[in-house]
């Protein structure tokens, strides 16, 4: 790293320095980019570095691996002032004060998937990366977990015990992020969702405080972190529900092209799945192009609970003529192990939009979308997928059971999440990208809406950044998480400060 201040302080690139004072105003240079230090980011890092000995600058080597390496998309790689990695609650409480009394704006990673610039990291301001938070212990029936764990983590400390959890299906995705906006697994439509099956929340306030959210402690917030994502304080632990999971079957298949009629009718089947003592099952399915073959194909990750093999929830796939099928009996821990996402892949962006099961719409959502790649098939790196994620009725019965609910306030009815997660590999194709994906999403959600079959729900997780989902979720439910906002966050440090992710609006 370089400062571009002269040569008075570009020679203060040593370890031994690095708390040397630089001034607001300056310029400063970082791998990716250049900013000029505000005071608030300049008070805040000083101020911290001086209580810490590991709070990472630009100059320092392992900045990359925290502002870069950390993160699933290329968009979200930014340079943020400093980087400071607490080590328990206490330091995050300690952290929140230092950066509301320097007034500075700040970011916090979590396993670092969302996948949109600003969501997780910032530019110019101090990055909380919660990291070193990956402390756990499980219990007969629950597993207390921090923010700094990902799924495949869970998982695996869970494996020995024959207990599974309600959390992601790929391996790196971060514990406190799909937590607090939902949480799509293989086994919603039995135990409701990932914010469902979350019993109690550690949370640090806007004013540095540390509470205990569950049923009985500050119950509005606790209802309002289900769903409400990061707009009300840093969870510095999370109290999971587990299940009786000691096996799981999991199918692969794939099919060509000519088996994506049956492999949608298959999906829409799949949510439209509402049986009284349901078997626990999901599934990932999508649809990809090659826009240099032209060759479509569609694949299936199914998993179900049990040793049923093949799993028997999945016939109606497994009835389809497959390029591959591989049925097996393991464990959570073994499947999500080969589940890599890897990171850094591409830059990416998601739109989604949700509909009523249609498997002839859906085809022809399908049909448009392929045409409508091909029309930007000289991007580099082009990488489209067209993604069907399944909401069974069940899957919201278990929050509207439950004495709690969530924010979504979703009726128990058959729906289908359809995305497009669209991969490039240059800056310069950004703007044309976004603007490609969310034209053709709001045109295919016009067409959803003539016939009576839109949704309005928008799935954090699906979303991309031009999105609103709160928009979707009931008008009530948005007005109480705003007055809940208000009580536990008067002084607007998780809007007006971290302003990043999914926010409330005024
Ligand atoms: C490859 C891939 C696969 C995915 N698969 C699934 C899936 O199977 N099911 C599903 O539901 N979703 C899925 N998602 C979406 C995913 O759940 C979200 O991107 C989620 O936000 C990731 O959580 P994270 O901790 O990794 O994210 P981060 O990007 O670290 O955090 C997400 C947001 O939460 C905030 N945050 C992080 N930690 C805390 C905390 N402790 N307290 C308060 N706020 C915090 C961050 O500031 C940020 O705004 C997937 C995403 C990707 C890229």
């Amino acid at each position: 790293m370089k400062f571009l201040l002269g040569s008075l302080l570009l020679g203060l690139a040593s370890a031994s320095v690095s708390h040397a004072p630089i001034l607001t105003g300056a310029s400063v240079e970082t791998p990716l980019t250049t900013f000029n230090l505000t005071t608030g980011a300049n008070c805040a890092c000083r101020t911290l570095s001086r209580t810490f000995s590991g709070v990472i600058f630009p100059r320092d080597t392992n900045y990359s691996a925290e502002t870069v390496e950390a993160y699933w998309d290329v968009r979200t790689d930014l340079s943020p002032a400093c980087v400071f990695l607490p080590e328990t609650a206490n330091e995050v409480a300690h952290a929140i004060k230092v950066l509301s009394s320097c007034d500075a704006q700040f970011a916090v990673r979590g396993g670092g998937h969302m996948c949109y610039p600003g969501s997780n990291n910032i530019n110019g301001g101090v990055l909380m990366g919660l990291s070193k938070l990956n402390s756990y212990k499980v219990h007969s029936e629950t597993i207390v977990v921090g923010p700094g764990m990902t799924w495949y983590d869970v998982y695996s400390a869970l494996d020995p015990y024959g207990r599974a959890a309600v959390g992601g299906r790929l391996k790196t995705i971060g514990v406190p992020g799909l937590s607090l906006i939902g949480g799509w697994h293989y086994f919603n439509n039995k135990w409701g969702f990932a914010m469902d099956n979350v019993l109690s929340y550690d949370v640090v306030l806007g004013n540095g405080t540390q509470i205990t959210v569950n049923k009985t402690q500050h119950s509005d917030l606790f209802w309002a972190l289900k769903g409400g994502a990061n707009n009300f304080g840093i969870v510095t632990k999370f109290t999971l529900k587990t299940f009786d999971v000691p096996k799981i079957s999991t199918t692969i298949q794939a099919y060509n092209e000519s088996g994506i009629p049956d492999f949608l009718e298959a999906v829409c089947h799949a949510a439209k799945l509402d049986e009284q003592d349901p078997i626990a099952a999901g599934m990932v399915a999508s649809i990809s192009y090659n826009v240099t073959t032209k060759a479509a194909s569609a694949s299936l990750l199914g998993v179900q609970e049990g040793t049923e093999s093949p799993p028997s929830q999945f016939a109606n796939f497994s009835a389809i003529p497959s390029t591959m099928k591989i049925d097996k009996v393991q464990t959570m821990k073994t499947w999500a192990q080969a589940l890599d996402s890897p990171k850094q892949m591409f830059r990416v962006m998601y739109s989604h939009k949700t509909i009523k099961p249609d498997p002839q719409v859906l085809y022809m959502f399908y049909k448009i979308w392929k045409e409508a790649v091909d029309e930007i098939s000289d991007v580099q790196g082009l990488y489209p997928t067209f993604v069907t994620n399944v909401h069974a009725p069940g899957a919201s019965r278990v929050g509207k059971t439950n004495g709690v609910g969530n924010v979504w306030g979703l009726e128990a009815e058959p729906l289908i999440l359809w995305q497009f997660s669209t991969g490039w590999a240059l800056e310069q194709d950004d703007l044309r990208v976004q603007a490609w994906s969310r034209q053709l999403t709001e045109k295919l959600h016009a067409i959803s809406v003539e016939k009576g079959l839109a949704s309005d729900f928008i799935y954090m997780g699906d979303a991309g950044e031009w999105q609103d989902p709160f928009l979707g979720f009931p008008a009530e439910n948005v007005l109480r998480m705003r007055e809940i906002r208000s009580s536990y966050d008067p002084n607007g440090t998780f809007s007006r400060l971290n302003w990043g992710g999914f926010k409330l609006g005024v």
